[in-house]
Parts: C-alpha cells; structure tokens; sequence
C-alpha cells in the first residue's frame, strides 16, 4: 500500500472526550470514527486489524474443533418470549418493530436462536457433541458507553455454543473452549486469567471471565501470582491436558469482585502471592445446562431411545473489545506497537528524499521487492516533512520502519525495530530479518 492511496486521517491533538489511552490513539490514528453513541465506524486502519484479530479468533476455534456458520443481526421477538428473556434482559435490548408491526430485536447474543436451530434439526445423541459458533455484531444499549469500542453499544463478538447429551461431557466442551481461549489470547501476546465470575443474565452454574490486566479496567480481580505459571503450547484437546488445565485453574484463587471472599483470599493465598488488580473482560464462558433446552425444548434421543433435554454452554470473545485492549496492553509513552500477529502492516518504508529522484526509486524499488516476496508493507511516499513522517509512525505503532535516504549507498538500509536502534543491512538480510521476525505469524 502507497501512504498516497491510503485513508489515514491522523490527528495530531488528543481528543479532548478520549479518557483512556486505547480510545485516545485509535482516533488519533484514524482507526476508527464515532457514527452516534457508541456507534463506531471501523476505517481502513482499524478494520485491517480487526479483521486480523477476528480470522486468528477463528483459527482457533476452528482448531479445537467448533464449526463457523453465520446467525443473524435481527431476530425474532418470539423465542425470546419462550425462554423468558424478552421482558427479564432488560433495557439493554433493542427492541425494533417492523411495518407489520413484528416485534423484532438487535441481538444482544445468541442463546436462543441457535437452541431453536438445534430443536429444529437435531434429534438424535449421535450428532453429539457439537460445538457451534459465529462471528457478528451484537448491539447492547448500555446505559454509559464509554471508552471507546471498549464499552460501545454496536460491537464484533464471537460466540460459541455447545451441545452435549450429559453433564459430564458438557464439562469437557467447557475445558476445551477454556483451553482455546488461553491459545488464542495468546497469540496476541496477552496473558489473560480465566476467573471464577458470576453467570448474571445468561445464568447457569459455572463460569470464568478471561481478564487482562489494564489499569483501565472496569473489572476488579483477586488472584494468585502462582495462576500465571502455566503453559497451554504444548496442551492438546484431550482428556490429559484439559484435566491438567481444569486442575491448575481450580487450585488457585480467583475471582471478579462479585464473588469476591475476603476471608478465604487472605486463608488461601500467601500475603505475597496476592493480586489486586483491574483488568478488562476479553472473553466470558458459561455452562448453563438445560436452562435453555428446558424452556425451548430442545430434545434429543439416546442410546436407550430415552429423551432428554441437551446439555448447552456458551461462549464469548469480544473480538473489537479486543482492539482496545491490545492497545491497553502495549503503548508505552504516548507510543503503540502492535504484536506482530495483529500489525496492520508488517513494516513501513519511510522515503526521506521526496525531491531526490534516486531516493524515490530506491524507496520504490524496494517497496516493490518487498510486496514480491508476500510482504505486507505500506510506503510513507507522501510530501510530509521526515519528523512528522517518523512521528505518525511511532504513534501508529507498526513495528518495523525501513528508512530510505540519501545517506546510504544503493544496497543499504536503515532498518529500525521500535524501540531499539536501527542499523544498516543490505537488502538480502532485510529479507531474510522480516522472515525470521514474521515466521510464528
Ligand atoms: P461486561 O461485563 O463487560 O459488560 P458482559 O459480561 O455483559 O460484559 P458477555 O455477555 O460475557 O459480556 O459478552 C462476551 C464478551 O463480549 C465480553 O467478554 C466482552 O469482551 C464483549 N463485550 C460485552 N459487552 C461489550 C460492549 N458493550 N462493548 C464491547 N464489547 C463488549
Ligand atoms: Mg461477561
């Protein structure tokens, strides 16, 4: 991409209604572009990284085994009357009707729909389990948006659902989604702690919210240092490592504030092992049982030829939270720099000699070898002067810049990390560092 092409609308002053850093820099950055209350626009530099976050959510789930399909935005009134939600969740549904008068609905998740989908078309023990999920804006009217697409009304969720026939089998579909959440939260470089939550208006009997910590965080946690020393690379879907996985996570305090025990924190967590810290909700799991089979009926035959109403979980990622909270997770003064997995680009190429017709081939040339060899790089070729040109980029955070100027001779670089030092290379090892750098991504 040539910056020329390109849709950037930086702004050079901190908004004055930005609170916190994330929201601050993605419109600094022009990532994104409030429509209304809590309704964003995604441009073409946000969009780029949602999508980036969005298809590693998927990888992952597909890896553990879920199957992708696409529910709706808008649903009908009419099963969440059945289930009893439709009065009981609340102000934060947006309630539409249409010119037939329909009752109809934003969906504020899918608990419903996808049990009236599985009523409809499964019947028999034999399609178990089954793990379902899709990836769609969910709209909630929250009473105090804020903070961005941090806490916004229209947002990116994935969620999953998962049918079995028994508890007990229920309860591994839970520990493998537990396990891909740490996968993939992982691969954005966060490290984010399952913690015991309350089920509030999802209801059911067990689940963790997946935090991370921020200063900026809305949720308030209460853990043990020793919950962190724990490797899911090398955990697998199988009865081993989700047992591993299920012990580790039960044997150390944690909980949001909600569930909070004073008295059993201090008991059970050495005075130097305890955590206290806000953090920013990434994921919510819950298993739920048959409160959603019962009062839809949802059946399915066993073995025995018995009925009995299916064993169901859900499972959520907030994938444009996630935008917000990698950005909390990572700027250091003023300054961002993405992981290398969710980068926008994979490096930027500053041409400092816009009036110097060898410099402007060199930066061209090279723009061009780069995109040859499946690079994804975009060309500062712009008539800005070189500090705002250095400036922009540090403030967008990609994290590598290769600067073109008139100092070096024709097969010399100067290649710069963030953060670090830059140094000279020739082309050939430019080549060979960006592969090395991108190889895990
Ligand atoms: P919160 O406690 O933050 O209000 P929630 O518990 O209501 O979230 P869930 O129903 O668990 O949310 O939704 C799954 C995920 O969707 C959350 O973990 C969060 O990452 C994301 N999410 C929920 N509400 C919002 C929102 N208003 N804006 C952006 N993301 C959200
Ligand atoms: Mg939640």
């Amino acid at each position: 991409m040539k910056l020329s092409n390109y849709f950037l609308p930086i702004i050079k002053e901190i908004p004055s209604d930005a609170k916190i850093k994330s929201h601050q820099l993605m419109i600094r950055t022009g990532m994104i572009r409030q429509s209304t209350s809590g309704i964003y626009s995604w441009l073409p530099l946000g969009f780029k990284i949602l999508k980036k976050i969005e298809n590693i959510v998927r990888d992952e789930q597909n890896k553990a085994g879920a199957i992708e399909m696409l529910m709706p935005t808008i649903q009908s009134a009419e099963i969440w009357k059945e289930s009893g939600r439709y009065d009981s969740y609340g102000q934060e549904m947006l309630k539409i009707n249409d010119r037939q008068k329909r009752e109809l609905l934003y969906g504020p998740t899918n608990e419903e729909l996808i049990t009236q989908i599985f009523r409809d078309n499964i019947k028999s023990y034999k399609s178990l389990p089954l793990l379902l999920y899709h990836i769609q804006w969910k709209f909630r009217d929250e009473i105090r948006p804020r903070f961005g697409i941090m806490r916004c009304r229209e947002f990116l969720m994935k969620d999953t659902y998962s049918f079995d026939l028994n508890e007990k089998n229920a309860e591994i579909s839970y520990y493998k989604m537990m396990l891909s959440y740490l996968k993939t939260f992982e691969r954005f470089n966060l490290k984010a702690i399952p913690v015991k939550a309350d089920t509030g208006p999802i209801g059911g009997n067990l689940s963790h919210e997946f935090i991370i910590l921020a200063d900026t965080g809305e949720s308030e946690i209460f853990t043990d240092s020793e919950i962190f020393n724990f490797e899911t690379k090398l955990l697998e879907y199988n009865d081993v490592s989700l047992k591993k996985l299920s012990s580790h996570f039960s044997k150390f305090y944690s909980s949001t504030s909600d569930l909070h025990d004073v008295n059993k924190f201090q008991k059970q967590v050495p005075k130097k092992n305890q955590i206290i810290k806000k953090g920013v909700e990434v994921g919510h799991i819950f298993y739920f049982g048959q409160k959603y089979s019962k009062s839809l009926n949802a059946i399915v035959n066993t073995r025995e030829s018995k009925s009995v109403n299916v064993y169901m979980g859900s499972y959520g990622i907030g994938v444009s939270r996630l935008v917000g909270a990698i950005i909390e997770a990572n700027y250091n003064n003023n300054f961002m720099k993405w992981p290398k997995s969710v980068t926008p680009f994979q490096a930027v190429i500053i041409n400092l000699g816009k009036d110097n017709d060898t410099v402007t081939i060199k930066a061209n040339n090279l723009y061009q070898k780069l995109i040859h060899n499946k690079f994804d790089v975009i060309l500062d070729d712009t008539d800005a002067n070189p500090s705002s040109k250095f400036k922009n980029f540090e403030l967008i955070g990609i994290p590598f810049q290769i600067i073109v100027g008139s100092k070096h001779h024709d097969d010399e670089f100067e290649f710069k990390e963030l953060g670090k030092d830059s140094k000279i290379v020739n082309l050939d090892s430019l080549i060979s560092i960006l592969k090395e750098e991108y190889s895990n991504c």
